[in-house]
């Protein structure tokens, strides 16, 4: 505990807050959104028809890769302010510039469904906040960025009457921000965001409902929380005889992980808040990644270069590493620099891409794990919580070992059958995200529990693409049961004993009786390989609907959703037999893998070898392009990408079109210079 947290001074903002701004609505056309940036206020009637000059068609599908690109994030401190909805797409356009929200006056920003979905940056809602913004209304909010917002201090609603009180200047009730809060949260709000509300919570001024949930049938996932749920913070205690939906709490956490993109930032509301001197509690099971940016100096456009940004992202790295040593925490680094092409000094990759590591090296059936990145829920493939938290939660979470949940309502994905063979777990996730729970936003923060003989019958890689993806389903998380699969992968990859494993997985299935709010099923045996289009991954559709030829100009191989062992098995088969029919890739190809270890896996197997004979580029660990960060971004709208990532958001990866894929697709692609699906051939090494 940090004694000097006891007795600083808290107390909760005003119970009535006054709004004083203008309301900006992200509309769909650019035209009314340079208007406004102009000064013009815009009628809205939520009532009138949708489309209408009293309600114009608002943004749906804002994700915070729009509102603060990844660029945007290489800066960590008040300067996001001049920044945000720089890549927010309006029609063709980006019609939002650097400092145009904030010399506007918002204090309101309007949107439609699914705000704030994708990555869990805190960037986002802190480069709003800079910016004057204090309050958000959307139809619905994802879960990680409405929680971000609340830990800030930034008000969330639902409420579009709101916005017409706003506009008078009305003085609101703070309890209209809380009243369908749950305790936590509500204490947070009035706190004025999770800091304060964690310091008044170790000064017994804020207190934690206890959960009073009699036993009941359990998912895995409400049984693994009931096991962490904290009793008695200062005495460590932990553990209750069952949750349900809704219970609210902090659950104590095995592994807490963020990666560079994350760290600096909350290490300056660390030394900041907390005290520079001050010690994180536990740091050996804190890790740090230098993952996301390792390439960068290789594909920055020059402008960014001009602009200092180089500079800035480099800055995250030096924080971070310095942080690391001053608090002895574990960083995974990057590689050794080595001359690039240009003869200058260049990094060379990552130790590892922060999912890829966590479920090589530390996960393990029953844990709860919490990491700076949207994408956590990777390492459920194990059986595990793994959930993406913001800064703010990330940084509490050093003080206090915790993290606050509200336990989300459960929904099974059963996928029954047999898979064709050139149907993967990617395929599976592009037709489950293109299903209306999803697609609508039913699914937003519930955790989704994949089973059925198809989920079983993939290895624990397979299965980490599900519970990967999980964060474009808009899940809190995604687990899969741990079953011989799991004890086969903790033995092979980490030299477990199977007794030991059996131990971890004991109780850890779903009871019988267990309640989930939907069950969708579907038949493994009748999906084929499927794309997303560009734009969104829920834009999934099987390859032979797609009814023309699509050629491809890069073809991406990669990221921690697809840079696992396995997935390079996919690519070197593919490749392997369009050797042995004499042909090469058309297109840029790039294969990067998830770690150091998956790198030297492909070495030892001789895959180096096909993909250098095939024409690809192996690159050193790193998210890179995955990130538009590193080899194989695009470079102009008009370029077209089949990649293996878990998502295609606008410029998530370069301007370009980018079309998802498996990774059987996307190496059966980049040999036919176009879309196409793999058909099974013969097996690699054979002749
Ligand atoms: S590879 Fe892509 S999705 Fe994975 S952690 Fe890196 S940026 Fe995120």
């Amino acid at each position: 505990m940090i004694a000097s947290l006891l007795t600083r001074p808290v107390s909760k903002v005003p119970d009535r807050v006054n709004f004083a701004g203008r309301v900006l609505f992200l509309t769909e056309d650019p035209a009314l959104l340079r208007r406004q940036l102009a000064g013009e206020d815009l009628p809205f009637d939520p009532e009138a028809p949708i489309g209408s000059e009293l309600h114009p068609r608002l943004r749906d599908n804002i994700s915070t890769d729009e509102i603060t690109p990844a660029y945007i994030c290489y800066y960590f401190d008040e300067t996001l302010g001049d920044f945000p909805y720089l890549g927010l797409k309006a029609g063709e356009e980006f019609p939002i510039v650097r400092g145009a929200v904030k010399r506007g006056g918002f204090v309101c920003s309007v949107s439609g469904k699914r705000r704030g979905k994708g990555s869990s940056r805190e960037q986002s809602p802190y480069a709003e906040m800079m910016a004057g913004i204090r309050l958000v209304i959307a139809e619905n909010i994802e879960r990680i960025y409405r929680e971000n917002c609340q830990n800030l201090g930034v008000f969330t609603s639902t409420d579009f009457s709101l916005i017409e009180r706003v506009r008078r200047g009305e003085e609101i009730a703070l309890a209209e921000f809380t009243r369908d809060e749950g305790e936590i949260s509500k204490g947070i709000i009035e706190y004025g965001g999770l800091f304060n509300y964690n310091v008044a919570r170790l000064q017994g001024k804020a207190t934690v409902p206890s959960v009073t949930t009699k036993p009941r049938p359990m998912t895995i996932a409400e049984k693994i929380f009931a096991r962490h749920w904290v009793v008695d913070a200062s005495r460590g205690k932990t553990g209750v005889a069952a949750v349900k939906p809704g219970d609210q709490g902090f659950v104590r956490t095995d592994i807490r992980f963020s990666h560079e993109y994350v760290t600096p930032m909350a290490a300056i509301f660390f030394d900041e808040l907390v005290g520079r001197n001050e010690p994180v509690n536990d740091p050996s099971s804190v890790f740090f990644f230098r993952d996301h940016l390792t390439f960068l100096d290789q594909v920055m456009r020059p402008e960014h270069v001009q602009m200092g940004l180089l500079d800035v992202a480099n800055q995250l790295e030096k924080t971070q590493r310095e942080f690391a040593a001053a608090k002895g925490i574990k960083l995974y680094g990057q590689l050794e620099q080595r001359l690039n092409l240009h003869g200058a000094l260049s990094a060379a990759g990552s130790e590892a891409i922060c999912h890829s590591k966590i479920l090589e090296a530390h996960a393990l059936p029953g844990q709860v794990i919490i990491g700076s990145d949207s994408h956590t829920p990777h390492a459920g493939a194990v059986g595990c919580i793994a959930f993406g938290v913001g800064t703010t939660a990330i940084f509490n979470s050093w003080i206090t070992q915790d993290v606050r949940v509200e336990v989300p309502p459960s929904f099974k994905v059963i996928v029954r059958g047999e898979k064709p063979e050139n149907v993967t777990a990617k395929d599976f996730m592009l037709e489950i995200l293109r299903h209306p729970y999803i697609k609508d936003g039913h699914a937003i923060g519930q955790i989704i529990e994949y089973a059925g003989e198809a989920v079983a019958s993939l290895s624990v890689d397979e299965r980490a693409t599900m519970t990967n993806m999980a964060a474009e389903v808009g899940a809190f998380t995604g687990i899969i049961a741990p079953d011989e699969k799991t004890v086969e992968y903790l033995t092979t990859q980490r030299g477990m004993r199977s007794e030991d494993v059996r131990k971890l997985m004991h109780g850890l299935f779903s009871d019988a009786g267990a309640d989930y709010v939907k069950v969708i099923e579907i038949d493994a045996s009748a999906l084929k390989p499927m794309i997303a289009l560009p734009g969104d991954p829920g834009n999934g559709m099987y390859i032979e609907e797609l009814g023309r030829d699509v050629a491809v100009d890069i073809a991406y191989a990669g990221s921690c959703t697809a840079g696992k062992k396995e997935d390079m098995d996919m690519y070197a088969r593919v490749f392997q037999e369009a050797l042995d029919r004499g042909e090469t890739v058309k297109v840029r190809t790039y294969i990067q893998c998830g770690s150091r270890e998956v790198f030297e896996y492909c070495q030892q197997r001789g895959y180096d070898k096909v993909f250098a004979d095939v024409g690809a580029i192996f690159v050193e660990p790193s998210c890179g392009a995955c990130i538009n960060a590193g080899p194989g971004v695009s470079r102009t709208k008009d370029e077209v990408t089949i990649s293996a990532i878990n998502r295609n958001f606008p410029g998530r990866s370069g301007p370009g079109q980018l079309y998802l894929a498996s990774p059987f697709t996307v190496a059966a692609s980049a040999v036919a210079g176009k879309i196409v699906e793999w058909r099974p051939m013969v097996p690699v090494g054979s002749s």
